[in-house]
């Protein structure tokens, strides 16, 4: 009789110990970085999101030596676009038609992406669509996304212009985005933009828990000011990104990351490839 009744006990703290490790990883939320400014994130109830998706940058190690980038990119949800320049819009087209995701940018960028570069217009043509100081709610109302402002320009390459066309269309206005992850860390990603006194706004508003932060500089903040950036949005952490993929912009983050150490603000470099993960909003510790 004793050995059915332990059987059965060791049955039941197996069946609880597998529940708690699913409840575990339900909580947890994934944060990609392709190198640039393209991150994916994947939320704890497995929505992916994909940011500024210059997935085929020369940083990226999935798209070294004749190998296919988009091949991780099996499922995306939705696709945010922080401005229409090259380096954000990157391989949008080729991942929308792949993966189904829609669009989340302003109208004037959506209607050209579709109009010039042939983005699937179903995908950019829903309620997603949104402008600066907007917010929606996504994934069935896990993850609020904000479109925050951002000082810089936006343009959308078009590939169809004649000789005598210019061959930049209007990209509406340049944005941030500031993701809020039901059980997970709220993130905002700063776009390509200037250091402006109203971040101190947006960490007023939100609890930043993470930012992730341009830092090349000469086209948009110098790692000084991005420094300033993280101190303004009272980032929980920051992550530098925007460096090393071009010549001219700063080629590592070396120097914000002196900056925050000066600040003392946590920061977490991470490599072109590498995904992190969090528990609820805490970062896990490798
Ligand atoms: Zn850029």
């Amino acid at each position: 009789m004793e050995l059915p009744r332990t059987r059965k006990l060791l049955a039941v703290l197996f069946i609880l110990f597998l529940g708690s490790l699913s409840q575990a990883s339900a909580q947890d939320t994934k944060l990609k970085w392709f190198g640039h400014a393209a991150f994916s994130v994947t939320t704890p109830n497995g929505k992916v999101l994909l940011i500024d998706p210059w997935i085929k940058n020369p940083t990226n190690p999935e798209a070294k030596d004749g190998k296919d980038p988009l091949v991780a990119l099996a499922k995306v949800d939705y696709i945010l676009l922080t401005h229409g320049h090259r380096d954000h819009v990157g391989d949008v087209v080729e991942i929308a038609r792949k993966t189904g995701a829609v669009l989340i940018c302003n109208p004037e960028l959506a209607g050209n992406l579709v109009k010039l570069a042939d983005f699937p217009g179903e995908q950019a043509e829903t309620e997603a669509i949104m402008g600066i100081g907007g917010e929606i709610q996504i994934a069935d109302g896990e993850v609020t996304v904000a479109m925050t402002p951002a000082i810089h320009s936006s343009s959308v390459f078009n590939p169809k212009a004649g000789p005598t066309e210019p061959e930049r269309a209007y990209g509406g206005n340049p944005a941030g985005f500031v993701i809020v992850i039901k059980n997970g860390p709220t993130i905002y990603h700063s776009g390509d933009t200037a250091y402006f006194k109203d971040m101190e706004t947006i960490g007023e508003i939100y609890s930043i828990d993470v930012a992730l932060l341009n830092i090349g500089g000469h086209f948009g903040m110098e790692p000084k000011m991005a420094a300033r950036a993280a101190q303004s949005v009272r980032a929980k952490l920051a992550i530098p990104q925007h460096f090393g993929t071009f010549p001219g912009i700063v080629q590592n983050a070396a120097g914000f990351v002196a900056e925050l150490k000066a600040l003392k603000i946590n920061f977490y470099e991470m490599k072109p490839g590498e995904t992190i993960t969090f528990r609820g909003k805490q970062l896990l510790k490798k």
